[in-house]
């Protein structure tokens, strides 16, 4: 196989990040940029998790963040010195707004008052923007990463069931595998994706006690949904203290789209600001309508332990009171498992070879903290080539809008920025930096 002077950036999963990077990319290409060929992995469908399908939603309810912060947000690229103006120009071609333009439907959004999206819409606009920009994807679930060295360096390896697909670089995206249970195949709970299939098929809920474990933003999601069915009370379990409503004031709001001063901050300051605007906290919209139900609790503690008995599902709560650990058991009917968010999830899918490439670099064990630690600018795992790019991963060292839907053209700046080399010749490697090449590298 002949290797051509275009790196390969291959991302796991063509969601909302993939389609923000390929839309930058082919966007520079225009330009006679030289960028990375970007490819896919995608074991579903382009935006899969915005549809019922892909277990996280069922699809009609609403994105928390403005829909404005598309794929190019926040139109403030430093990716090409004197032609950024003309970048950003070129990217609203692939904004909210010219998608409703596009399809006809931007009127009616702004006399309807810019309505949040549902999350099926938002999936059509990034499919809208997929389509538009030829975006390349493979179908195909990944089951194993691993690295293959050759005469040219090493590469990353992504495998499906049927296909390898091999990139110079490797960007994970996703927030894991919503089928997580504590307790799987007992019909008295339910995994995020087991939830969003009930209330996807209109099926109504009726239980007396019900618990949703976890305070994040997909926790949310389903308490949203749950008020309309017949529960007597609900109880979310959290370690945090309380629920506590996310800022979204101008201040909050700028910390996520705009970076600019967040390492400048110390790791407690930055700490403190993910927890009070990030981790673990419900958007004002859904504490609304949590302070109108009076069938709501909140029980601060960790699940240590499950178990079905009596037609009950009983949880060990695990709580710290000052110095002492104390453990309380809490018996429920139904218990639907919300915690299923991991930014880490890929990990086992590493082979032997890629995770000791980590271990080098990170200078100790692989932990999902470890690799936080490590995410430098171009939200790349440090001291480790092939690169990695964990962008879930980058809140604390990079700024807290990258994990999600608050800086995606800043994401993808940082990302196309990096220098991901081809495993070329060297006397390729100046013509990759400043030319377009339209060679193909071969997917195996
Ligand atoms: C219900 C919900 C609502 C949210 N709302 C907001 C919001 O309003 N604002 C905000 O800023 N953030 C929000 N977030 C958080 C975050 O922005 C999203 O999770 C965002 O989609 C992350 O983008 P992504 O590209 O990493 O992943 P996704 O858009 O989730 O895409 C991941 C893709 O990977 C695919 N995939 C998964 N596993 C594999 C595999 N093994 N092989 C191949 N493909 C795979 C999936 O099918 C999916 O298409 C929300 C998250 C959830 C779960």
């Amino acid at each position: 196989m002949t290797r051509s002077s275009t790196p390969t950036l291959v991302v796991v999963g063509a969601g909302v990040k993939a389609v923000a990077v390929a839309a930058k990319a082919a966007v520079l290409r225009e330009m006679d940029i030289a960028v990375p060929r970007i490819v896919a992995v995608e074991r579903t469908a382009v935006a899969a998790n915005w549809r019922a399908d892909g277990g996280w939603t069922d699809g009609q309810h609403r994105l928390g963040t403005s829909p404005e912060k598309d794929v190019g947000f926040p139109y403030r690229s430093s990716l090409v010195p004197r032609r950024n103006a003309e970048l950003d120009e070129r990217m609203t071609r692939y904004s909210w707004q010219s998608y409703l333009i596009g399809t006809n439907q931007f009127a009616e959004w702004v006399d309807r008052g810019r309505p949040a999206p549902t999350h099926k819409k938002w999936s059509q606009y990034l499919r809208w923007v997929a389509d538009n920009v030829d975006m390349n994807v493979i179908f195909g679930e990944v089951q194993r990463i691993s690295v293959d060295s050759g005469a040219n360096g090493q590469r990353w390896a992504v495998h499906t069931a049927d296909q390898c697909v091999d990139g110079d670089g490797l960007m994970i995206t996703g927030p894991g595998q919503p089928e997580r249970s504590i307790l799987p195949g007992n019909p008295r709970v339910l995994s995020i994706a087991e939830f969003w299939h009930r209330a996807a098929q209109c099926e109504l809920i009726a239980a007396e006690r019900v618990a949703v474990i976890g305070g994040g933003e997909s926790a949310a999601s389903m308490l949203n949904e749950l008020f309309r069915h017949r529960v007597s009370t609900i109880t979310v379990i959290s370690p945090q203290v309380t629920l506590f409503t996310r800022g979204e004031g101008f201040f909050e709001n700028t910390l996520f789209s705009d970076p600019t001063g967040w390492t400048g901050l110390t790791l407690d300051e930055r700490r403190d600001a993910l927890t009070r605007t990030d981790r673990g906290v419900f958007s004002a919209r859904v504490q609304e309508a949590l302070l109108s139900d009076d069938r709501i609790r909140h029980l601060r503690g960790r699940v240590a332990h499950a178990v079905a008995r009596d037609g009950r599902i009983r949880l060990t709560l695990s709580t710290n009171q000052g110095a002492e650990r104390l453990e309380t058991v809490h018996g429920f009917d139904l218990v639907i498992d919300g915690s299923g968010a991991d930014s880490a999830w890929f990990i086992p899918l590493l082979g032997q070879d890629a995770l000791d490439l980590l271990e080098i670099g990170l200078g100790g064990p692989l932990t999902a903290d470890a690799l936080q630690d490590a995410i430098g600018y171009d939200l790349a795992v440090t001291n480790v080539t092939p690169k990695l790019f964990l962008p879930a991963l980058s809140g604390l060292t990079q700024g807290p809008g990258f994990p999600n839907l608050s800086c995606l053209g800043l994401l993808s700046d940082r990302i196309l920025g990096a220098d991901i080399g081809a495993g070329t010749e060297p006397d390729d490697t100046a013509d990759r930096a400043t030319r377009r090449s339209d060679e193909h590298q071969p997917v195996r």
